[in-house]
This record gives C-alpha cells, structure tokens and sequence, in this order.
C-alpha cells in the first residue's frame, strides 16, 4: 500500500489494555504450550497494530511539522503509550514465568527469552524516580548544546552552522570556528561538568538499586547486548590501539602532505583534499534515480526492494517547508514497510542516505518478508549497523552513477574516514568506561583521561593552543557520552565486518553478496558472534583478525591516493 493510502485511526490505549489484561490472563491459564503459542501471536498481532498506528504519526508529524492533525496525535501517543508499554511489560513478565517455558524455548529458540531476561533486568519500578532524574539531566544536556548561538563571520550562529566553517579551505577560518565553539564550551565550563557528574552518579545509583556492581553492565544490558561484555569489548579496543592505530598514522600523514600543513591540528582533521570533498552530481531527483539503478543492477533482492520502496512512495528525502530535521530509518509492521526519512543538502550525505539508510530498510523488509516474529526482526545495534555499513560498501559498483568523475575522489575519502572512525570510537568508549568504574573522579581528573585517550588513540592529532580542546574537554561535544551511554563502540565494531564484507566482494562480488544476505536475513534470531562467525568472518574482539583488516584497508588507501 501507497504511504499516503496508509489509514489512520487514533488507537484506544484503554481498550488495548484491557486486550492486554485479558490475553495475559488467558496466557497464565493456558493448558498447553500450543495454546499460549497462540496467544504469543495474537499479542504481536495487537502490538503490531498499535505500533503501526504510532509510527504513522510519527513520520507525518515529522514530514510536516506544521500539521496540526498529526501534531495533536503525536502529542496523544507521546502521553499514552507509556501506559500500553506497561501492559507489554506485563505480558512478558508472564511469558518468562511461563510453566511451558522449555516448550516455548523450543518453538522460538532459546534467544528470544533472553533477549526478554536481559530487559527485564534493566528496570524495576522503584527506579521510576532515578530514571526520570537522569532523563531530565539528558534533556538538560541537549538544551544547553542546543541553545548555544556563536557570534561568527559577523552572524550569531548556531554550533551547526559552523560546520562549513570547520572545513573551509582557509586555515585560518577553520581554527577560528574551532576556536568559536570552544569558547562556547570553556563559558560553561561547569555546566557542562556538572551535568556529567550528575549523570555519572545518578546512573550509578540505579545499577545500585538494580543489583548491579556499577553502571557498566547495566549500560550492557540496556543496549540489550546478548553475547559480549565488558572485557571483550576492551580486547577489541586494545587490539585497535595496537594494530590499527599505526595504520591511521599513515593514513593520516598523506592526508597532511594533501592539504599541506606542517602539523596536522584538530581544524585541519576533517579538511581532507585542498580543493574540497565529493558532492554527488545532477539534482535530488538523479540520485533517486541512481539509487534505483544501482539497487537493480546490485541484485534481484535489492531490485525488488527499491521498487516496493519507491512504488509506495516509502522515502521522504527532499527538504521542503515544515519538515522536521535530520534523518531515519523506520518500519510500519502492518504494511511491512520500511520508511526512510532525510532532508538532502546537495553533499555526500544526501547518497549515504541510498547506501546507508536503505541498507537499513532492506534488512527490516527482508525480515518481513520472511515472516521473522517482530521481537526477532531486528536485532543488536552494532548488527543492524553492520547492515547498513557493509551496503555503503557493497554498493562501490555503482557510486559512479552519483559521482561522475569525483568518484575516485568519493571513494577514498569513504574508505578514509571509515578507517580513522574507528579509533576515535574506542576513545569515546574506553573514556565512558573509564568513568563507570571510577565515578567519583573530579572534572580535571576525567579531562586528564580524555587527553591522555587522545595520545593513544589520536596520536597524530595536535589540540595545542585551542580553548575547550587544549584542556582535554572535547569529550563534553560528543553527545553520545550524555545522552546514550556505552553506545559508540557498536560503530567501531560494525565498520570492521563492513570491511571484511568490501575485501570480499572485491575477492568475489557473487559469493560476498551471497554471505551478506545471509547475514542479514538472521535479522535478530542469531547473536552477533553468531552471524559474524557464520558468515566467516572475524569476530571484533577475536584473534589477530582486525591487524589484517586494517592493514588490508591501509594498503587499499595508500593506492588510492589521488
Ligand atoms: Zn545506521
């Protein structure tokens, strides 16, 4: 169905529990597996429904924000579905106590519940009050950041907005916008400090009342990861410190010889070529057409997507009048349909929407088309990542269609950037960890960390002399560490099996497109260690594997130049 065709109807969250409460009681009596098999359906179907309802709105609020229907009806959601999620809460509780469990196990596999053991894990009603302490400290975070406006290049801007700034071809233009936000950040020094060290010990305090030694785990658990931990996740991490961090080095110091400068500075970090970075050629509607294009000359199963998803007019990407900002990837369940949502701008970004974003949709739609229950549809987020990464890579066939003759151009500094990622990612994870364990830490002793992070991870990289960055505060803009703890390093993770996927398919195209899409097609059935282990690939914090992975990439970089 056409997305416009899509009918909405304001769902009666009162009725719906009432459905809950009546199937949860109809699930504890239940006289057989089978039969509460069957009631597990009827809950999806319910949930299902309610959802489809909700994201409805939730996309037509944010493609016209000045829809007062759907503004009204985005309000009414936002206010009543904490009620239907307790019913859901509800109904799992019941499905973890279940006296058929082992039967249910059987039928649905064994990860399914602990993906629900692990969630439940995570909250208890009496940590009500901490959370919304800490959801206040988040939001609290965002308004300051949000609120900041720069007198810059004789305008009051908004830290965004320095971003062309940041990257112009004059040096010193680039050092004054970094220059410009760092002062916005040494000005509120202690707001900024003070707002982390709160959220530091507020989250602390629910692992406490949670049972848990510190917030480490808990931020685990949140993120529902289901088969590593802390100590692999710093295998990892250490093995990139060891072995990818000097391959970034070099990459790094073509880069300088590039551009020209003696040091390498934080300003002169994302100015990669003098003459400026790859923009996609022709008008929004080409690259939508490129994308169609290059989606049926990669496979039958990604032409097949391309089309549902342009035949139901399931992508919103041009900016207009009255759209919210930004970018996602969603799904409707009732319709099986993904939805992609983003504002082009004219820059690479506008094609990552194609590779990325899709690669994304893709998954989602493949799951539901093989029937794959909704709570096993999707799964961990360094997988889903993976998903979306290795299409950016898998894709390089037809980035032409985009670039014309920037393609070279585009795709060195695609294979650059996703390189030099990746340690900065284990810098922004190890300093979190850092902070979990030792929550007492004073405001210089966590910017004493970060600076010596950055010496590890980012040796090449020179803050001296800048405000905010000089001091070793520049964690406080990664907006991550506030607002979704532990959740970064899923990137790092996923960049390395979207490597292991482009050294493949530059190997062989046929078998490497036939190992991502079983990969995918596991959607959330299998583990992460699972998939990445059956597809034949190296597991992140494995043996010796991310030396060669890097290395590999290095080379392919070093022969790329341009
Ligand atoms: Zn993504």
């Amino acid at each position: 169905m056409k997305f416009s065709e899509m009918p909405y109807t304001r769902p009666d969250t009162d009725k719906i529990r009432a459905q809950y409460d009546e199937l949860i009681s109809r699930f504890k009596n239940a006289g057989s597996a089978d039969e509460q098999i069957k009631i597990m359906s009827e809950e999806e179907t319910l949930r299902n429904h309610f959802f489809t309802e909700a994201t409805l709105v939730s996309i037509r609020n944010s493609v016209n924000t000045k829809d007062e229907f759907y503004d009204k009806e985005n309000e009414f959601i936002d206010e009543h579905s904490p009620f239907v999620s307790e019913k859901i809460q509800e109904f799992t509780d019941a499905l973890l106590a279940s006296k058929f469990r082992p039967e249910l196990e059987k039928h649905y596999g064994k990860l399914l519940f602990k993906n629900y053991e692990i969630a439940a894990r995570c909250f208890d009603p009496k940590i009500i009050p901490l959370m919304q302490e800490e959801n206040k400290l988040v939001s609290a975070y965002q308004k300051l950041y949000g609120s900041a406006i720069v007198d810059f290049d004789g305008k009051k801007l908004p830290l965004p907005m320095l971003a062309p700034y940041k990257e112009s071809k004059d040096r010193d233009i680039r050092r004054a916008a970094f220059e410009a936000d760092g002062k916005f950040f040494d000005e509120h020094r202690e707001e900024f400090d003070d707002l982390f060290d709160k959220l530091v010990k507020i989250r602390t305090k629910i692992a406490h009342e949670l049972g848990y030694k510190n917030f480490i785990q808990l931020g685990y658990d949140r993120l529902g990861r289901n088969c590593y931990g802390p100590e692999q996740v710093a295998k990892f991490r250490e093995a990139i410190a060891k072995d990818a961090v000097p391959v970034v080095g070099e990459v790094k110091e073509l880069q300088r010889k590039r551009i020209g400068v003696d040091t390498l500075m934080l300003y002169d970090n994302g100015f990669t070529f003098s003459d400026g970075t790859a923009v996609p050629e022709g008008t929004a509607e080409d690259i939508l057409a490129a994308g169609k294009t290059m989606y049926h000359g990669l496979s039958p199963e990604t032409a097949e997507f391309i089309d549902f998803m342009y035949d139901n007019e399931l992508l919103d990407v041009l900016s207009k009048e009255g759209k919210a900002p930004g970018g996602y990837c969603t799904f409707i369940p009732d319709y099986k349909s993904p939805f992609i949502f983003s504002n082009f701008n004219g820059t690479a970004g506008d094609v990552d929407v194609l590779t990325h974003e899709a690669g994304h949709a893709f998954q989602a739609y493949r799951a539901a088309k093989l029937g794959i229950m909704s709570d096993l549809s999707s799964p961990t987020m360094e997988t889903c990542e993976c998903h979306s990464m290795s299409m950016e890579f898998l894709t390089s066939d037809y980035h032409h269609l985009f670039f014309g003759k920037n393609t070279a151009k585009y795709e060195l500094s695609h294979a650059e950037d996703a390189l030099c990622f990746i340690p900065y990612g284990c810098m922004v994870d190890e300093f979190q960890h850092r902070m979990y364990e030792n929550p007492d830490l004073t405001p210089a002793e966590r910017n004493e960390i970060w600076a010596s992070l950055e010496k590890k991870y980012r040796p090449y990289l020179h803050t001296e002399g800048l405000p905010f960055y000089g001091r070793g505060a520049g964690w406080q803009r990664q907006l991550h560490i506030y607002m979704y703890p532990l959740y970064y390093i899923d990137y790092c993770m996923a960049q390395t099996v979207a490597f292991q996927f482009w050294l493949a398919y530059m190997e062989n195209k046929e078998d490497a497109w036939k190992r991502y899409l079983e990969f995918t097609d596991k959607a959330g059935t299998k583990t992460f260690e699972e998939v990445v282990s059956e597809a034949g690939l190296f597991l992140p914090y494995g043996e010796g594997g991310m030396k060669k992975i890097c290395e590999s990439v290095g080379n392919w970089i070093k022969a790329h130049q341009i």
